[in-house]
């Protein structure tokens, strides 16, 4: 009995120790079984990994371009007007106002971040636009965009040929008329699209005064090796000085566009320029460009030559004056400065070397009188100029060019008579 009971037990026992081991044993298997998954799955990955890096190193050309970069504008440009099949973009709406005093816009597109395809002469390129990361440098901090194009295959020519078409298309934009060009951090940035250049004979001075100075910038520019071959700086500085609306900066306009030459606007009143970040922008001028300082005076307030007040700008004037000196200064760089009141600048800035043609502009001469009323009242006979002219000087009143030029617009659908008899409006606000 107790030998049945006991036998019992032990094959209880070993039941148990079966089951147990039956049981640890399957778990085992499991767990060997999982391992082996997991490890061959990384095994996997790990190929794959290095199948698509072996394929990505041997077959798929690339391109990467920051936004630090000239090329990286030109290219989103190239790529937004030369890519209708794109469907993913960001925009930027452009407002402008018109010589005419209309206001214009306009929305530019570009590809947003992300991936974007595109066929290229046949070939399929992939474009990656990452704008993540932020870039801080002594002069604030921007956004840090990176454009990568891909394709597939050894094809270098292919990107090189992107980059030239970008470039191209980059310049013709430019070249369709005069671009203005603003600071961005410490390099420069078009500001809108190029607006049709202003033609010389739209500003009308004294007589020979557009002249002269488009045969000093010519003679500059035609004599680079002169100024070379006897080592002097080759950069030539303009002043021009006056009563506001009097053409300076139309006539700066018009000299570019007749040139096709850009201008790079500065304005030291912007509280975030620095002198050091004043000397990176001078050395970084675009070639072709004019760099304009306007109403210079009003930023060097201050004569101590230590402290800029207006704006609470940062500029110092010496900041300012070793900008336009600097040995990193671009070559060839022409650079007009504009001021109402010539008398309150520092003797320092306007010497030469830094300003080589000085021209007064001032308001109308007879000569300008009479120009004026052709341009704008063409119908008029000689008598009808004569009497223009005559009419105004008996008020012996200076007479404004910006507010002649608002009389004849406010008054250009009126008969002659009616301009005649009006005249008197020229020194009061002129309105209908
Ligand atoms: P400034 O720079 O001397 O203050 P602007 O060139 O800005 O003057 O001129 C202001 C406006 O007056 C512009 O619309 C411009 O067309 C007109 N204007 C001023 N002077 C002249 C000029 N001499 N000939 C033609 N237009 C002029």
């Amino acid at each position: 009995m107790l030998y049945r009971y006991l036998r019992r037990c032990k094959s209880a026992q070993m039941l148990k120790h079966f089951t147990v081991a039956t049981v640890s044993n399957k778990t085992v298997t499991k767990v060997v079984g999982l391992v082996g998954l997991s490890l061959a799955s990384m095994v996997i990955d790990e190929a794959i990994g290095l199948i698509k890096q072996y394929v990505w190193r041997n077959y798929v050309t690339e391109l990467e371009v920051s936004n630090t970069d000239k090329s990286y504008n030109w290219l989103l440009q190239w790529i937004s007007k030369h890519n209708q099949q794109l469907l993913h973009f960001s925009v930027t709406t452009v407002c402008r106002n018109t010589e005419s005093a209309h206001a214009t816009s306009k929305f530019d597109y570009e590809p947003n971040a992300g991936e974007h395809m595109f066929k290229y002469k046949g070939h399929t390129i992939r474009v990656k636009r990452d704008r993540s990361t932020i870039l801080s440098s002594e002069y604030g901090s921007r956004p840090f965009e990176t454009l990568n194009l891909s394709t597939w295959g050894r094809n270098r020519q292919v990107m090189n040929e992107i980059l030239e078409e970008a470039r191209l298309y980059a310049m013709s934009i430019m070249e369709s008329g005069t671009t203005l060009m603003v600071p961005s951090y410490d390099t420069w940035h078009n500001f809108g699209e190029p607006r049709a250049p202003r033609s010389l004979s739209s500003v009308i001075l004294d007589e020979g005064v557009i002249e002269n100075i488009l045969k000093d910038i010519h003679n500059f520019v035609d004599d680079k090796s002169w100024y070379l071959d006897r080592g002097i700086p080759y950069r030539r500085g303009y002043l021009l000085y006056g009563p506001p609306g009097c053409g300076k900066t139309s006539l700066i306009m018009a000299l570019a566009g007749d040139i096709k030459y850009n201008l790079c606007v500065l304005s030291l009143n912007d509280s975030k320029m620095s002198d050091d970040q004043l000397v990176q922008l001078m050395g970084e001028v675009p070639s072709k460009s004019f760099v304009l300082l306007e109403d210079i005076d009003a930023m060097f307030a201050n004569r101590d030559g230590k402290t800029v007040i207006e704006g609470s700008t940062k500029v110092t004037l010496s900041g300012l004056l070793n900008a336009l000196d600097g040995v990193v200064s671009s070559e060839g760089r022409i650079l007009f400065m504009t001021t109402n009141y010539v008398d309150r600048l520092d003797s320092a800035l306007i010497r030469s070397g830094r300003v080589d043609f000085k021209q007064y502009i001032g308001t109308c001469s007879d000569h300008q009188l009479s120009q004026m009323f052709i341009r704008f009242r063409p119908e008029g006979t000689e008598d009808d100029k004569k009497r223009f002219v005559e009419d105004i000087k008996k008020y012996n009143k200076p007479v404004i060019p910006a507010h002649l030029q608002e009389f004849f617009l406010v008054h250009r659908h009126k008969e002659l008579n009616y301009v005649f008899e009006h005249i008197n409006d020229l020194w009061q606000n002129v309105q209908d």
